[in-house]
């Protein structure tokens, strides 16, 4: 009988060890034990939207700042690897021999002439154009452009088809030509922007760039300057324009035979607002 109950006890205690196995493992089925580790996950991802307002407005302000960097980034790419070509129109003195007006053409104009004056304070128009144009050059750069300059002094002889060629040679993404403008309305005022016709028989096929690249140069500049925006012209009259391999435009950026746009244009803050419009309009041209 001892045997019997030595046999019952050993058997009793591999019972509530194979037991006591039991309810430790196998009696929690896998699927509850994952639901368990899952609520325990979703209770630690509320904590994340009980930080404190500060460090939530610090978030917020983060973002903004990526975003304002992201911006800048894409500000940058309209300009990066962007070449203009800036042609101060004129020069000191006229050159009036003459040269074809377009490749190939039988018709001639003045290789390049004396430009306007102004009417009551005598600047130059030439002059003008440079002090702008150096302006210009100077905020397209600041803005990441590359800057091909035509001219930088008065004391040049550079014709209209010359011009043009700088800037086919350069490979510029656009050719901006600056002038200013004369009447013998002394009441007329504004600015105005040149491009080819789609017919141009040299260039027309870069008439919807050249004519969008217009109306982009004289918005900003209007917007800029506040002065009258009057119209995009259309000609094929223009050396400068008909040599060109490459979109291209004439801004006017007002007249000089008009007393109040005169004064204003002889001014350093004005040229600055055009050449900023004119910078603007080309930050257009290039996200169309
Ligand atoms: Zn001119």
């Amino acid at each position: 009988m001892k045997k019997f109950k030595i046999l019952f006890l050993v058997s009793l205690v591999i019972c509530l060890v194979v037991l006591g196995f039991v309810i430790f493992n196998d009696l929690i089925p896998i699927g509850s034990k994952e639901a368990v580790a899952q609520t325990q996950s979703q209770e630690v991802e509320p904590e994340k939207s009980q930080e404190p307002v500060a460090e939530q407005v610090g978030q917020t302000k983060s973002a903004s700042a990526a975003l304002s960097q992201q911006q800048e980034q894409q500000k940058e790419a309209v300009s990066n690897n962007k070449i203009i070509c800036i042609d101060a129109g004129h020069q000191q003195k006229a050159n009036m021999n003459k040269e074809p007006i377009g490749p190939g053409s039988s018709k001639k104009k003045a290789k390049v002439d004396g430009g306007t004056r102004g009417r009551y304070t005598g600047l130059t128009e030439y002059q003008l154009n440079l002090d702008i144009s150096l302006k210009l050059q100077q905020e397209l750069e600041s803005r990441g452009y590359t800057v091909v300059m035509v001219r930088t002094t008065n004391d040049v002889d550079i014709s209209n088809s010359e011009r043009a060629t700088i800037a086919n040679e350069a490979h510029a993404d656009a050719f901006v030509r600056v002038h200013a403008d004369g009447s013998d309305s002394t009441s007329v005022s504004g600015a105005s922007t040149l491009c080819q016709t789609a017919k141009n028989p040299y260039n027309g096929a870069l008439y919807e760039q050249s004519r969008l690249l217009s109306e982009c140069v004289l918005n900003g500049v209007a917007a800029s300057s506040g002065c009258k925006k009057r119209q995009v012209i259309e000609t094929d009259k223009m050396t400068g324009i008909n040599w060109s391999q490459v979109p291209s435009t004439i801004i006017e950026v007002g007249y000089l035979t008009n007393k109040a746009e005169e004064a204003k244009l002889n001014t350093d803050e004005y040229q600055t607002l055009i050449a900023k419009g004119i910078a603007d309009g080309l930050d257009q041209f290039f996200q169309q």
